[in-house]
């Protein structure tokens, strides 16, 4: 399965943002942001003509980036939220977050998404008793995520949860037994995205 290779902390410094994609290191002083806050490469440090596109081309990769998306699927995830009845931004974040990988991270069970999806794709994880192994599989309101009995992933899913300050209110979890459950479809204010989600709308409107 493709997947985006490029340095987790270039990322980072390119959207001028942690986007915590290292799991542990990201809360540490060895974060790149903390020593470097600028932009990577030659001109990192020179002056960026601002305009609106590029703006909205900055949201957007901001978005790919922190839910780990390809380009690719980001259009299909858009494409599919134009569909739908709701506000297209919106409902675009609401697909990216019931992602079984983001909810896996959200609940604490991986210090990354990265991670989450990495022990999603090995099978260690269920979704109501059957085993996912795909990351980007919808859940749904009802559904219980767990982590398979006696997983080798045991330990550091265990580790992860306590790196985990909180978990949405749309989720529940229970940190002993490594399993949770979707509550409901999370409202945008309980989506802590750092994104403006409407410039990705101009952006693909164009
Ligand atoms: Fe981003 Fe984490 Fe690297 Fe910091 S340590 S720059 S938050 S990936």
């Amino acid at each position: 399965m493709a997947r985006d290779r490029s340095p987790k902390c270039k990322q980072c410094r390119r959207e001028g943002m942690k986007l915590f994609l290292k799991g542990e290191r990201c809360l540490t002083e060895r974060c790149a942001i903390e020593r470097r806050s600028y932009p990577p490469g030659e001109h990192g440090r020179g002056r960026i003509k601002q305009s609106e596109y590029l703006l909205q081309l900055r949201e957007k990769q901001r978005a790919r980036r922190f839910y780990g998306i390809l380009e690719k699927q980001f259009r299909i995830y858009y494409a599919k939220a134009s569909r739908r009845s709701g506000i297209t931004g919106e409902e675009l974040l609401r697909m990216l977050e019931l992602r079984l990988d983001n909810v896996v991270y959200r609940l604490g069970f991986a210090a990354s998404r990265a991670q989450a999806r990495q022990t999603i794709r090995h099978g260690h994880f269920l979704v109501n008793g059957r085993r996912v192994n795909i990351p980007s599989f919808q859940v749904r309101v009802g559904d219980v995520v767990q982590l398979k009995t006696a997983s080798p992933v045991e330990q550091v899913a265990r580790d992860a949860t306590d790196l985990t300050a909180s978990v949405p209110a749309w989720l529940q979890a229970d940190h002993d037994n490594l399993s949770g459950k979707i509550l409901k479809v999370p409202e945008r204010g309980e989506i802590d995205a750092p994104v403006q989600e409407q410039l990705i709308v101009e952006l693909y409107s164009k």
